[in-house]
């Protein structure tokens, strides 16, 4: 048997939720397989004159229910079955918080810290001039992901209001506020899963204090999560990023290892030089260093992966100590985890639902590109509050209703919505 893809994985989840749904063979196939797959070679010269080329995606997955919608990747794993997994998970995300947007994906193979400032803004440039034809404010609006950035995303727009003559700052979302973004974009993920985790709590009258947090990845999810996280109390007891990371049962101070991570390019790095550390600082400070492996079966109360895909899976989650995993990263969990997960009776709060704080606000920012409005950071916050926890009280129900874990319900409910929109348009029988 082939081994999975990320895509593949993504069709075991889906399938075994369409068991539950039993759409007709005609919903069926329309949801298993994107709408639209667009490759393209982007052509770089180097800072040295010579010449390279990247391999490039952007996979439109679904649009029954707006135009789509989802961030561009680069990193050297974004191939196209990434990128199709990723795509695919949009149109659920968009369609669990019920904002109008379908779900689409783009990427390009490459690793851009091997870049300088100049040839990162060239491949970016390049990246709008293959796809511009497919892009647009009511077809496909990109926004930034894993290794993009707002300085990328304005790049981006400016190709493209240049390529079409035209104003469109809708065309993209994620654009710094001097051109054209929205007050709250950046820390949105972040909030947005903060939301729920709150809600959550609260419900069952726990203490932020008694609890006990581990968060893998320190990028913009991850980093932004450890601060609200403990500003309102939480103990993180482990933060890494992808040089791995540190652990302490007394708890870190998220400040400080922003500091250090400035400095040295490393989380670790006020102990660590890469693979060794001061272990007498360390023991002095109660820190241990731990690698990404070992972060995610630390004891703790909540696991927050806010990385990379595929990282609990069924050789790890038997070892996992956590109650709550909250996924910021998307597709960290596979299904065969999935399952051991749900009979070690650990509750898992799914990426289509705990990472959509950003394509959230990305809504919100779209609204006022189109409409010339400027939202308060308020209004931004209570509107992105009142999406979420909607979504999640949606899900919650269901799972309880129809004995379903969150990731499944999750999924039922956006698969309901966006067959719903099926059928209203005509593509399906009714
Ligand atoms: N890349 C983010 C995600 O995976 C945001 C997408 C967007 O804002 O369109 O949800």
């Amino acid at each position: 048997m082939p081994s999975p893809t990320p895509y593949t994985r993504f069709q075991t989840t889906l399938a075994a939720v369409l068991e539950k749904l039993k759409p007709t063979s005609e919903e069926r196939s329309l949801l298993m397989e994107p709408q639209h797959i667009h490759q393209a070679r982007l052509p770089l010269t180097r800072d040295d004159g010579s010449a390279t080329e990247f391999s490039a995606y952007r996979v439109q997955f679904n649009n029954a229910r707006g135009p789509y919608k989802g961030g561009i990747r680069y990193h050297p794993a974004a191939d196209l079955e990434e990128v199709k997994a990723l795509a695919a998970l949009m149109a659920l995300k968009t369609a669990v918080v019920n904002i109008p947007f379908g779900g689409g994906k783009g990427g390009i193979q490459m690793d851009p810290r091997k870049l300088s400032a100049r040839e990162l803004q060239e491949v970016s440039r390049a990246y709008v001039r293959a796809f511009q034809p497919h892009l647009g404010t009511d077809i496909d609006v990109p926004a930034p992901d894993v290794n993009t950035t707002a300085d990328i995303m304005a790049w981006m727009r400016d190709e493209y209001e240049k390529l079409t003559h035209s104003f469109s700052p809708s065309v993209i979302t994620g654009k710094p506020l001097s051109y054209g973004g929205s007050l709250g974009r950046s820390a949105a993920t972040a909030r947005g899963g903060f939301f729920i985790l709150q809600e959550l709590i609260d419900r069952e009258a726990l203490d932020p204090q008694e609890l006990k947090v581990a968060i893998q990845g320190f990028g913009n999810a991850g980093g932004t999560m450890a601060h609200l996280l403990h500003n309102a109390g939480f103990t993180i007891v482990s933060i890494s990023d992808s040089q791995g990371g540190i652990y302490s049962a007394e708890g870190i101070d998220p400040v400080r290892v922003e500091k250090y991570k400035r400095k040295t390019g490393a989380v670790a790095g006020e102990y660590c030089e890469g693979s060794v550390c001061d272990v007498q600082k360390m023991k002095m400070d109660g820190m241990q260093h731990v690698t990404n492996e070992a972060l995610l079966e630390l004891p703790c109360d909540i696991l927050i992966p806010a990385a990379l895909d595929n990282v609990i899976t069924a050789e790890n989650a038997d070892r996992i100590q956590a109650r709550t995993i909250l996924e910021l990263a998307n597709g960290p969990t596979t299904p065969e985890a999935d399952a051991i997960l749900e009979k070690k009776s650990i509750r898992v709060i799914p990426d289509i639902l705990a990472n959509a704080g950003g394509v959230t606000v990305s809504y919100f920012e779209w609204v006022q590109g189109r409409s010339g409005e400027q939202w308060t950071a308020e209004r931004v916050d209570n509107e992105l509050k009142r999406i979420m926890l909607e979504g999640y009280k949606m899900v919650r129900r269901t799972a309880y209703r129809e004995k379903m874990s969150y990731r499944h319900a999750a999924f039922a409910v956006a698969l309901r919505r966006i067959l719903a929109a099926m059928k209203a348009r005509g593509w399906v029988a009714s």
